[in-house]
């Protein structure tokens, strides 16, 4: 009977070609243009049920090869992510983006470098710095132990290239504009925003979320948030990816976020100047964002982006 089951299952994956993750639903890359696709992962924290796989990798198939953005939490999730990638281009992949240092986004190198030794890897200078300093020990943690010991063997893979602001990358014949540095700190202190120029794509990162609320951690800055995704809007590209949820225009996939951010700094100001503390602020923003309470992590997020909003005002002193 199990054999039968497991024959059951495997048959239905293959009806599916997709990864089935048990009760989170199928995952695979879904084409934005005929040269972009993003496999949109799941959009809670890090677990057994989804092996702590978690953002929205990207590739870009190009004449010579496939460019990769953010490749996964883990080694196996990195692994789970090339399956896919095969299913769509088995052209050889070289190079891969990482957004920033959190390791959702980048711990899957290890799986693509295990194939391609050779492939570059681009990231904002202070990821890397930070990666080696500290960054990927508390990322290896996080995943060992949210996903039990699913990510048993995963180690850091260093990107191998620094970029800088409106760097123009040309690899595989395809061009890419890496925008980083635009407000210094938003998500964290060490975005890149990457362009791909022929299909008017952006990559954005954790400055663009959807449907998931995220952390305000030590590096990032809410005001730069808002600055970076009002900057990306203005780049008036056609498909925009946020780091985790579903990928759109800018005004169905990052007008959403921008509007949370704006709404949490303009309820603050007001109670900064009534002298209001964060959870006095709190009930006045939970009305306005009733739109917001299904975003995964809302509960959790609110009172603490208002906090920390509140302390950026405070040392701006507007
Ligand atoms: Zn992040």
């Amino acid at each position: 009977m199990k054999k039968l089951a497991l024959l059951f299952t495997l048959a239905l994956s293959t009806l599916s070609n997709a990864w089935v993750i048990d009760g989170l639903g199928d995952y695979k890359f879904e084409a934005l243009s005929s040269q972009t696709y993003v496999m949109h992962g799941p959009l809670g924290e890090p677990s057994v049920q989804n092996y702590g796989f978690m953002n929205n990798p990207g590739i870009i198939v190009g004449k010579q090869g496939v460019i990769v953005v953010d490749p996964g939490s883990t080694l196996q999730v990195g692994n789970k992510v090339l399956e896919e990638i095969e299913k769509i281009s088995k052209k050889p992949i070289v190079a891969v983006f990482n957004t920033h240092v959190h390791g959702d986004h980048w711990l899957g190198n290890q799986a693509i470098v295990a194939k391609y030794p050779n492939v570059k890897i681009y990231a904002h200078p202070k990821m890397i710095a930070q990666a080696k300093d500290g960054e990927s020990d508390l990322w290896l943690g996080v995943m060992n132990t949210l996903t039990e010991g699913l990510s048993k063997d995963t180690v850091a893979v260093y990107p191998t290239d620094a970029t800088s602001h409106l760097q123009k990358i040309v690899v595989a014949g395809e061009t890419f504009i890496v925008h980083n540095d635009i407000t210094g700190e938003a998500h964290t202190d060490n975005d890149i925003m990457i362009e791909h120029v022929a299909s008017k794509t952006l990559f954005l990162g954790d400055n663009d979320l959807m449907q998931r609320f995220g952390r305000f951690d030590g590096t990032s800055s809410m005001h730069g948030n808002i600055t970076a995704l009002q900057y990306a809007t203005n780049l008036n590209l056609s498909h925009y990816v946020p780091g985790h949820g579903p990928s759109g225009n800018a005004d169905n996939a990052v007008k959403p976020f921008l509007d949370y951010l704006i709404a949490i700094q303009e309820e603050s100001k007001k109670g900064y100047k009534e002298d209001l503390a964060d959870y006095e602020i709190k009930p006045f923003a939970d009305k306005r964002l009733a739109d917001y309470r299904d975003w995964h992590g809302y509960d959790a997020q609110l009172g603490k982006h208002i906090n920390k909003m509140l302390l950026e005002i405070e040392a701006l002193d507007i």
